[in-house]
């Protein structure tokens, strides 16, 4: 139990007497209960429903995303409501999550800034027919649009231009255009501040494979020569 103690396991189930502890031990703990949201967004709809939900935290979370379950059968299991056919949540990409909790990786964090906008977003869908802060794409375009909100920026060139900087040292990725457009190299433009945030939650070998297993490069159109004129 200690070694749970350092993400507030304890202050969490304090917070929500309705989920309990269903396995605990070295490797991992399960928790399981209800979760009753009551929440309503500027400009969409009051959401009031209450959830039963299996939560799988691995040893090593933060490094690892903990999986969450639905087990009240109330998500259809397609990836249109982000569901696997497991029953566990798509919660958004692993960089968008360990960026949030780079700062505070409680527990309770966790669930309140990841889960519950999930259940929201997820359940606003279902019952209205539609996300309530834009869609949420999937595969490489919901990957672009995570990145652009996490680094703003806009626009898939600028995304694989910030992974390739975070995939290099920092001396070479100095040398990089800027993924920001300001048109200057990255180490003249204030955006290298940003970007090396994000060199403390993966490290440069995760974002090199992260850049070629998950995104399709974009072709460059060939540069055609100028046809010569011809002589008259
Ligand atoms: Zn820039």
């Amino acid at each position: 139990m200690r070694h749970w103690d350092s993400i507030g396991l304890e202050d969490f189930l304090a917070a929500h007497p309705k989920i309990r502890i269903a396995e605990i031990n070295d490797d991992r703990f399960v928790l399981a209960g209800e979760y009753h949201l009551k929440a309503e967004l500027a400009g969409s709809y009051l959401i009031e429903r209450t959830y039963q939900l299996r939560l799988v935290c691995p040893r090593d979370y933060p490094k690892s995303i903990p999986k969450v379950f639905d087990e009240g059968e109330y998500f259809p299991r397609h990836q249109d409501y982000h569901t696997y056919s497991d029953g566990s949540f798509c919660l958004g990409s692993d960089l968008k999550i360990k960026s949030i909790l780079c700062n505070d990786h409680s527990l309770t964090t966790f669930f309140e800034e990841i889960v519950v906008r999930f259940l929201y977003a997820v359940t606003h869908r279902i019952e209205f027919g539609c996300f309530p802060y834009g869609d949420l794409a999937h595969g490489e375009q919901g990957l672009i649009d995570d990145y652009g909100e996490i680094f703003g920026l806009k626009g898939k060139l600028s995304i694989l231009r910030a992974l390739r900087a975070l995939g290099c040292r920092k001396r070479e990725a100095n040398k990089l255009a800027c993924p920001c457009g300001c048109g200057f190299r990255l180490g003249r433009c204030e955006f290298r501040f940003v970007l090396n945030t994000y060199r403390n939650i993966e490290r440069r070998r995760w974002f090199r494979q992260h850049l070629t297993e998950s995104f399709t490069p974009i072709v460059k159109p060939k540069k055609t020569k100028k046809k010569l004129r011809s002589a008259r």
